[in-house]
């Protein structure tokens, strides 16, 4: 039974990695992505930080390969949104670097696909800053003379995501047929400090909100190997979006860690999150030197680097053509508290059924049972959910008269409680409580049909226990079920129904 269970768990994830076009290598990224993380994290540069030479140094080099691609500028000539940041008095000047790359597709090219990544870092200070504690900074002239300069190079955090951010606006410059929708290419500024480059963006956008369907921050993409794997925080957020990153992921041999709708605060995707925007923070993790003087040009893995830019290349292309942009219903849920998420799908139980004589020494035999219908699934929350299913079932027992088989409608109504919440949104287990109702239609006894005008009940009532997983829209389930009702209507007759069903579940839509 176990086997047949685990092969259709099988033929249905095979049936469900429909075949995607190839994912398009592109040589030579490798060695240019090196190149701008070389400029991007230089000594020369200060760090990036707020007020820095070295930032502006930054937001030139992006600025020209822009106009190198031609991508059309933000403002009339120029590539820069430029603001104020105001700290108490003081007013420091923000650039965000913004670049457009129209959709091919007339009718669609009007929607926006913003692809961020923010450009500036922590800066530099200077060793006896950090530890000029009396009677501890004797190694240091607090002079200010020969005070050694600590660079925060930020080469992970974030020169990695501006170096895929370029390539991927020089790709799609060459190659805009794989774009139905327009890209907006934003480096922005002053994340380190706020998220303000960010936020300012979307606040101030030439662009209406409503016309920006998705966003993707690239923000630390220079450690693959060693987080073995990326994450793509916010996946869920956009409907039909998780399915489409596992799917193009095996095509280019990328592994996924996390696809979870979830959009953090304290990260450029936040802002526009928060505008209700599926926004997606592509990360290759916190195994990195980050928020490190170490965080330097040659510890990055570009060979990594280069496979992510690809898959990247081939994901938005493939969103830019999706023929709708809509939020999900799990983000959209999370937005507005009135908002449900529903799920409707089959499913399928092959399992075994007995009658249980409590009272008696006599013992009846389980015999093969099934089920199959439709369920529905309402998210109540993060860890909660509601599944009422309409199935047709099949179950009975055997004893010296022969075998006993009912066929009736069954209702479970059942709670699943979240036990693990989405390992990055791709895997749930959780544990099912509830009841059933049960009306039986026909059957037969041992060879004659079953008399339900008189001896038997045609109406069950029981309980429903279980332990179940979800991955990928597919749940699997072991239900244990427990008659409260007897089988019989004759008084002193204790016999009561019991069923467990390995249930194999496929969401619908
Ligand atoms: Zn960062």
């Amino acid at each position: 039974m176990k086997n047949i269970f685990l092969y259709c768990l099988v033929l249905a994830l095979q049936i469900s990695f429909i075949i995607f076009p190839q994912a398009v290598s592109d040589t030579g990224s490798e060695k240019r992505l090196e190149q701008h993380v070389s400029v991007l994290a230089a000594d020369s540069l200060e760090g990036r930080g707020l007020g820095t030479a070295g930032k502006e140094i930054a937001k030139q080099y992006i600025a020209d390969k822009f106009r190198s691609f031609g991508l059309e500028p933000y403002n009339s000539g120029n590539y820069f949104q430029k603001f104020d940041l105001r700290v108490s008095l003081v007013r420091i000047p923000i650039t965000n670097v913004v670049g457009v790359l129209r959709g091919s597709d007339p009718a669609l090219q009007n929607e926006y696909i913003v692809i961020g990544a923010h450009y500036d870092h922590l800066g530099y200070t200077y060793k006896n800053e950090t530890n000029a504690l009396p009677g501890i900074a004797a190694d240091n002239d607090i002079t200010g003379s020969g005070t050694e300069k600590i660079i925060y190079h930020g080469a992970d955090d974030n020169a990695s995501g501006v170096s895929v951010l370029i390539e991927l606006a020089g790709y799609f410059s060459v190659n805009r047929h794989l774009l139905k929708r327009s890209i907006i290419f934003a480096a922005f500024d002053a994340e380190e400090t706020g998220i303000w480059g960010s936020k300012k963006f979307i606040d101030n956008c030439k662009f209406s909100v409503n016309s920006i369907k998705a966003m993707f921050s690239f923000d630390m993409l220079g450690m693959y190997t060693a987080n073995k794997g990326l994450v793509l925080k916010g996946m869920g957020s956009l409907d039909g979006g998780r399915q489409l990153a596992i799917k193009l992921s095996s095509v280019s041999g990328i592994t996924l860690t996390d696809v979870s709708a979830d959009i953090e605060a304290r990260t450029d995707t936040w802002p526009f999150g928060e505008k209700g925007i599926p926004a997606i923070h592509a990360f290759t993790g916190e195994y990195s030197p980050y928020h490190k003087p170490e965080d330097t040009y040659e510890k990055l893995d570009y060979v990594g680097m280069a496979k992510i830019k690809d898959y990247l290349q081939t994901l938005i292309s493939g969103i830019s053509s999706l023929p709708e942009l809509l939020p999900s219903a799990t983000f959209a849920a999370r937005k507005s508290p009135y908002a449900l998420q529903f799920d409707f799908g089959t499913k399928i139980g092959l399992g075994s059924s007995n009658n249980e004589f409590p009272n008696d020494y006599f013992a009846a035999k389980s015999i093969f049972s099934y089920n199959a219908g439709f369920y529905i699934q309402m998210q109540l929350g993060r860890r909660f959910a509601f599944q009422p299913a309409v199935l047709f079932i099949s179950d009975g027992s055997k004893s010296p008269e022969g075998i006993f088989r009912r066929y009736s409608a069954t209702v479970p109504v059942n709670f699943h409680y979240n036990v693990v919440n989405e390992i990055g949104g791709l895997v749930k287990v959780f544990s099912i409580a509830g009841g059933y109702y049960q009306y039986s239609f026909g059957g037969k006894n041992g060879g004659a049909a079953i008399d339900f005008d008189s001896k038997y009940n045609k109406e069950e009532f029981g309980l429903n226990f279980g332990l179940g997983f979800e991955v990928m829209g597919i749940q699997a389930e072991y239900m244990w079920q427990r008659s409260l009702t007897k089988l019989q209507r004759a008084a002193g007759v204790e016999i009561y129904p019991a069923k467990w069903f390995f249930t194999f579940g496929y969401k619908l839509f």
